[in-house]
Order: C-alpha cells, then sequence, then structure tokens
C-alpha cells in the first residue's frame, strides 16, 4: 500500500496535518478539471492532463476586433451558482451583470415573443412590454409562464415533483400548449444545449430548482475578463500542465494509480481524478468496480456545434427586434437555434461591427461571414441520469480507504449540468482528498 488514505468521513482538518502531500493528476481541463485542481492544489501537488492542445475550458476561445471572445460565452447567476460564486471570489475574478433578454422567432424569421431586462438598483427583471405582446399568442405565452411558475412553486410546496419530467407535468398541469412549445422549450433546450425532446425528459424539480433559484431577481453575470482569466487564476498554483495529453487509461494498483497517456507515456499517482464526461471517464478507468461502471453507463451527453460569424440574418429580420439573445424556433427542427449578439452583451465590443456567436445552427452563415466553429458534449439530465447519479454519490458517501480514482463533472452533481455543477463536484472531491475549506479566500 502506499500512503495510508483517511476516508472523507474523517476531519479533513486534522488529517492536514499528519498527512505529506500527494501526487495528484486531474485529468481534464474543463472548469470541473481545473477547478479540482486549485482546490486540490492547496494541500497537494497537482497536475493536470489536457487531451486538447490548450485547456478545455478556453480551447475554443478566439480573437475577434483585438478582443477575446469566449467560445461558448457562458454566464452564470449567483442564486443558482453559489459555489461558482465562492470560487470566482477566492480567485478575485470580477464579474458584471449581462442582459439576456430574449427575442423569440418562428421558422418564418418572424418575431412572436419578447422578454426584456429591466435594471434597477442592482436587480434585474424579466418584462414583457406592452408593445411585444405582438398578438394572442405572445399574451397566452406570458401568461402560461406565469402559471407555470406559481404550479412548479405550489407543487413543491406540496411535497414536492417526485419523478415527473417536466413533459409530464406541463401536460398534468394543463399548461397553454403556445407556452410550452413557444417559450419553455427553446428556453429549456438553449440552457441545457439539447433537443426539444432531451428537454422535455428533464425532471420538472430540476427546472422548478433553476427558475426558482432567483432567475426572476438577479441578473445573469459573465467574468468581465473572460475564461481565460479565470483558467490563468486557476492553474497558477498548479505543479504541472500538461496539455495535448489524452489519457488512455489510469489503473490503481496497491502503490496508487498509473496514468497511460498517447504515445506509450506513463507515470505514477497517488489519486486520480477524472474530470470529464462520465462516458469518457469510463473509456478511461480500466478497473473501474462494475457497480460504478453501471452507473457511470447510464449518463448521456448531445453533441453540438457553436459558430461565431458576421451574418445577421441569423438574428430577427428587423433591427428594432434584436434583443442580446435570438431563439429562432422551427417546429420541424429537432433543436432551437439560439443566437447571442456579443456585441449587447461583452461591452468591450460594443463600438466594433455586429458579430454574433450562433449555438445549435440549424441554418449556416452565409459564405464569407463564418469567424470560428467549434464542437462540444454537454451533460445531459433526465431522471435516468439523476437516479444514477442519487445511487452514485450513495456509493461515494461509504468510507472507502482504498478509493484512489474520483469523479468530477458538470454531470456529477444534481441540477441542469452548468458551471455550478462541475464546481461543486470539484469542491466534494476536494474534501475528499483532505482539503480543509477548499474555497477559502486565506
Ligand atoms: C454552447 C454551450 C453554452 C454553455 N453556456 C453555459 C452558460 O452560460 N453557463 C453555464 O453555467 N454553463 C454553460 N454551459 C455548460 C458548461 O460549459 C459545462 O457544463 C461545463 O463547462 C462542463 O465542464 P466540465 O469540466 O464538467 O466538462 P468539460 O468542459 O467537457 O471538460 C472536460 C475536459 O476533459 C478533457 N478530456 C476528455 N477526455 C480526456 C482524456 N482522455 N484525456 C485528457 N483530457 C480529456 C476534454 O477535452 C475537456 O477539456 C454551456 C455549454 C455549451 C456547450
Amino acid at each position: 500500500m502506499g500512503a495510508a488514505y483517511s476516508p472523507p468521513m474523517t476531519d479533513p482538518a486534522a488529517e492536514a496535518v499528519e498527512q505529506r502531500p500527494w501526487d495528484i493528476a486531474v485529468v481534464g481541463g474543463g472548469i470541473a478539471g481545473l477547478a479540482a485542481a486549485w482546490m486540490l492544489s492547496r494541500r497537494h501537488r497537482v497536475t493536470l492532463f489536457e487531451r486538447q492542445p490548450a485547456l478545455g475550458f478556453t480551447a475554443a476561445s478566439v480573437a475577434a476586433h483585438g478582443q477575446r471572445v469566449d467560445v461558448p460565452l457562458r454566464v452564470f447567476y449567483p442564486g443558482y451558482y453559489p459555489t461558482l460564486t465562492r470560487l470566482y471570489a477566492a480567485l478575485g475574478v470580477a464579474s458584471e451583470p449581462v442582459s439576456y433578454a430574449t427575442t423569440f422567432s418562428g421558422a418564418d424569421g418572424e418575431p412572436y415573443f419578447r422578454w426584456r431586462n429591466l435594471r434597477w438598483g442592482g436587480r434585474s427583471w424579466p418584462l414583457v412590454a406592452p408593445q411585444d405582446l405582438f398578438g394572442a399568442r405572445a399574451r397566452r405565452i406570458a401568461f402560461g409562464a406565469l402559471a407555470l411558475q406559481r404550479r412548479l412553486r405550489a407543487a413543491l410546496a406540496g411535497g414536492g415533483l417526485g419523478e415527473a419530467t417536466i413533459g409530464e407535468f406541463v401536460e398534468a398541469e394543463r399548461i397553454d400548449r403556445d407556452c410550452v412549445e413557444g417559450l419553455l422549450w427553446p428556453a429549456l433546450a438553449t440552457i441545457a444545449t439539447c433537443t426539444t425532446e432531451d428537454a422535455r425528459a428533464v425532471p420538472a424539480a430540476t427546472v422548478a430548482g433553476y427558475w426558482g433559484a432567483g432567475l426572476a431577481r438577479d441578473s445573469v453575470r459573465r467574468a468581465v475578463n473572460g475564461a481565460d482569466d479565470v483558467a490563468a487564476r486557476l492553474v497558477a498554483p498548479l505543479a504541472r500542465v500538461v496539455c495535448d495529453a489524452g489519457v488512455e487509461r489510469v489503473q490503481a494498483g496497491p502503490d496508487g494509480v498509473q496514468v497511460h497517456r498517447r504515445g506509450g507515456v506513463q507515470e505514477r499517482f497517488d489519486h486520480v481524478v477524472l474530470a470529464t464526461h462520465a462516458t469518457q471517464a469510463l473509456q478511461m478507468w480500466a478497473d473501474a468496480p462494475a457497480d460504478e461502471a453501471a452507473l457511470l453507463a447510464r449518463f448521456r451527453t448531445r453533441s453540438l456545434r457553436v459558430l461565431m460569424h458576421r451574418d445577421e440574418r441569423l438574428m430577427p429580420r428587423r433591427q428594432r427586434h434584436w434583443s442580446p439573445v435570438h431563439a429562432h424556433v422551427d417546429p420541424a427542427a429537432e433543436r432551437p437555434e439560439s443566437t447571442i449578439w456579443l456585441n449587447a452583451v461583452q461591452p468591450s465590443l460594443r463600438e466594433a461591427p455586429p458579430l454574433f456567436q450562433t449555438v445549435q445552427p440549424q441554418r449556416e452563415p452565409r459564405a464569407g461571414t463564418l469567424v470560428a466553429e467549434a464542437r462540444f458534449e454537454r451533460a445531459i439530465v433526465s431522471t435516468e441520469s439523476e437516479r444514477a447519479l442519487a445511487a452514485l454519490r450513495t456509493r461515494w458517501a461509504r468510507p472507502d480507504p482504498a478509493r484512489r480514482v474520483w469523479l468530477a463533472g458538470s454531470y456529477a452533481e444534481t441540477g441542469v449540468p452548468l458551471l455550478e455543477s462541475a464546481v461543486r463536484s470539484a469542491l466534494a472531491v476536494a474534501v475528499s482528498l483532505g482539503v480543509a475549506r477548499p474555497l477559502s479566500t486565506a
């Protein structure tokens, strides 16, 4: 046996006095891996491996008009992101409020609904202006949204939502069809970057948790200096960062974990954190216990494209209908297309020529307007994934002194797979590996 391992149930602070620092490998340079590596480096020697030529969190970022632009652009709001908010505070990352007001248009390109963003006294409210109630459909959507919010709240207060999916909930509650098809599915499929079918299968409790954490009150925010600045602060204390380092296999043995990388490179570590999607972790983890492997196999991801471009045709036809976000909802398409008007969201681009980021494009930008293209995998939340996660967490809570391989990632905590769940999963691993107060600012 290598270093004795005290399970997470013991007092990590007491252990910190006795325990020598471990050599820990973190596999994956997304936000989960970066946050785990940063927290673990408070006590241990940490090496981060990323398979792409640059850290996954920033690998797709591009330069445009003399600025770095995050691809994808990521926002958060403090109510739903308490752990990310604490991490940014500990890192000294500044954030600023941005408007994510949205115009929804149909297959014909005509807007049918729009909500604006009223900001006052540091607060923010979604607002449907009288002039935006374009017609009876827009009014049905607005009233349907209020009814949905009320019923979700009532269901939560009345004992919870059980395992109902949001699709089942809106059917049972007879929420107006226009609201469901025209607002709920496009909004949810944009937030979770998934198909409309995936959106229907999201647990109703997950939706209630996301909307109920203050979204109608807090402004969404972005890191002022973008993902590059966040990543630079997170890797600063690490012993080593190795990009272009695809890990092929990790194998735990009596004296640690062997990490096998592309090109036949092999290294030994005391512990390894697999901070990737569940399926990717499963591919690498050669000797995963059978029950854990079976649970990891129950998580799914969805792959998607993001385009940076200058084609105004992907925005509403008339500029007066433009909002920072445009959801193009074609009922015949499997997913909504959403276009972020970057100039309206990133203050340093305000004076620059129009620049857009289209997520899940259903139409291609005109030739010559494409600036960059990137592909991503996104974890999908469903009743099935929540069940698998509950079983995994029960397993992880059992003290296991022999455990050397740990899992983090946006799928590994409850709720919508976002930056928050990724950072929360990193925090859980850091605590398990004996880091006392991983998010303290001291
Ligand atoms: C278009 C889009 C918009 C989004 N917008 C938001 C938003 O506004 N707010 C928000 O909170 N969230 C948003 N998200 C979700 C958020 O980005 C993710 O939930 C989060 O980044 C996931 O982080 P992660 O570290 O768990 O996974 P990932 O970011 O996928 O990181 C995993 C890393 O592991 C690496 N890796 C995989 N296999 C190996 C291997 N074998 N060896 C070495 N490295 C490996 C990968 O290259 C990758 O870098 C968005 C996602 C997308 C796609």
